[in-house]
């Protein structure tokens, strides 16, 4: 079930930049105020998550309910402007400022309830929730959903943790939502931005586990050669196609290579866990470190979340400086041994400036009963259901971006590409990468023609467009 609200089409063509009074007025005139460069806040409000990215709005407005959002549409429309909602703000590209300047940006940061509704154990939340507070409220009912990050964009375009094997994605928990444009209820399952706003999002809920096992082995140096990580990668590779779906798991390679960290929880007992463990641990070998711990659920999270608390009320945005890339692997033509090896000897050998850090997680979403990969194909607009692992690479620097960043992380994603001819892969639209060519085919694969099709219907003057929304012309 979908509640959809309907926006009169008024779109005024060209959309350009607004006589920034008038827009004022408008909104004034709907009890809305906007803020604008005049404002103390203004540096604080347009700085984004990943600093690379700097886009200036023409206002942000803070919605605090839906028919907010309606008439501030409604005032954007009137004088010529897009539209960009900004949740969480974690981005990759700054995508909720609107890919471009002169945006109108409506930022949910005063719209963040999470309701739980115990008659159909759903969860009712605004999209400025942050996942860790949408935790700990959920707890207080003994209910969960997959963790992650914010809900406004982790929501709207899939939304994995290490619960997502047994649960499946976010978008996968979605029942309902209330939207400010008419038609597209699928479509908000995996592509929320290209069709309209999203005000408050139903989520199916699970039964917190009481505890689970938290578990971290890690392989390092001395042993790890080129070699070593092949062996070990592939080990996993092969073992994870046949992982029970109990089973959150990924390889964290970081430190410059010379770790791989396989880690996650599991939602079983330790003794299980063990004995699923063991086949793994026959092929890769023993670990030089190792932790496996049961944990409460909400323990759990604090630990996946590198020990920081779960609650972020009064905690200040944090900002970063990075560029990232994903891969989606088909689960029938995964990775060579020859792409692992090359892999290895290329992050091994390449020179990158001493600010540059990063780190590649090969996440297991599919492989044995997972849940995300028995949703069909066409259900949601996130295409890649028969795939095993999403692959992301990701540098990140302590200083202004250094171009070798670029270089480096494209030169790790190619390695795999040219030494796996003939695979298909995909991407994630989570781990957006404005630099992605073929991005339709390769976040959407078959799903994009009928999304773009009902895109042309809903917003045909493109009052939502950005970079890589649905319909968008190469930016
Ligand atoms: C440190 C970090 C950890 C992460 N971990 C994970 C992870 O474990 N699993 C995972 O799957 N992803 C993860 N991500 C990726 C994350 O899911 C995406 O960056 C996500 O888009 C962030 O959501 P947001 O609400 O912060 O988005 P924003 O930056 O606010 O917006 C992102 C996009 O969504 C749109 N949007 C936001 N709100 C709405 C709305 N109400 N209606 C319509 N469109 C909307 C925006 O306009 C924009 O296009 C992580 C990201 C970071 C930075």
């Amino acid at each position: 079930m979908f509640i959809i609200f309907s926006l009169p089409l008024l779109f005024t063509l060209p959309l350009a930049r607004a006589n920034s009074s008038s827009l004022a007025s408008c909104l004034s005139d709907n009890d809305l105020t906007v803020e604008g460069p005049e404002n103390s806040t203004w540096a604080t409000s347009t700085t984004p998550f990943n600093m690379r990215f700097h886009y200036v709005p023409n206002g942000i407005v803070y919605p605090t309910q839906t028919s907010d959002i309606s008439k501030a549409v409604k005032c954007a429309v009137k004088f010529g402007l897009h539209v960009s909602a900004l949740s969480g703000g974690h981005s990759y590209s700054a995508s909720g400022y609107g890919s471009r300047n002169g945006a109108l940006v409506l930022n949910f940061r005063d719209m963040s309830q999470v309701d739980y509704d115990a008659s159909d154990e759903t969860a009712t939340i605004q999209p400025g929730a942050r996942l860790g507070d949408v935790a700990l409220e959920l707890d207080k009912y003994g209910r969960a959903l997959a963790h992650g990050f914010e809900i406004g964009g982790h929501a709207g375009f899939g939304g994995w943790g290490f619960a997502s094997r047994i649960w499946g994605l976010l978008i996968d928990q979605l029942v309902a939502a209330n939207i400010v444009l008419p038609n597209g209820t699928a479509a908000i399952r995996g592509a929320a931005s290209s069709f309209g706003i999203i005000s408050q999002y139903i989520f199916k809920t699970h039964e917190a586990p009481s505890s689970v096992v938290r578990y971290s082995l890690s392989f390092s140096n001395p042993d790890l050669s080129a070699d070593k990580f092949t062996q070990l990668l592939n080990s996993y590779q092969s073992w994870g196609r046949t992982a029970p779906k109990e089973l959150g798991m990924e390889a964290n390679v970081f430190q410059g290579g010379r770790v791989v960290e396989l880690g996650g929880y599991y939602m079983g007992s330790t003794a299980d866990f063990k004995g699923i463990f063991n086949s793994l641990l026959r092929e890769t070998g023993p670990p030089n470190d190792t932790y496996v711990q049961e944990r409460s659920w909400i323990a759990a999270l604090v630990e996946v979340n590198g020990g920081s608390p779960l609650s972020t009320k009064g905690q200040p945005d944090t900002h970063a400086t990075f560029f990232a890339k994903s891969l989606v692997v088909p689960t029938a033509s995964p990775l060579t041994n020859s792409s692992l090896s090359e892999l290895a000897k290329s992050f091994a050998k390449t020179k990158i400036p001493s600010t540059l850090s990063w780190f590649i997680q090969f996440e297991l979403w599919g492989g044995g009963d997972s849940v995300i990969s028995s949703i069909p194909t066409t259900a949601t607009a996130y295409p890649h259901r028969a795939h095993l692992w999403t692959i992301q690479f990701y540098a990140y620097s302590n200083t202004t971006w250094p171009s070798e960043g670029t270089i480096f992380v494209n030169g790790l994603v190619s390695t795999i590409t040219d030494n796996t001819k003939g695979t298909k892969f995909g991407a994630y639209a989570n781990y957006l990468d404005p630099t992605l060519t073929a991005w339709r085919e390769k976040y959407y694969a078959g799903n994009y023609a009928r999304l773009a099709n009902l895109q042309e219907q809903i917003d045909p003057n493109g009052v939502f467009m950005k970079a890589q929304n649905i319909g968008a012309l190469d930016f």
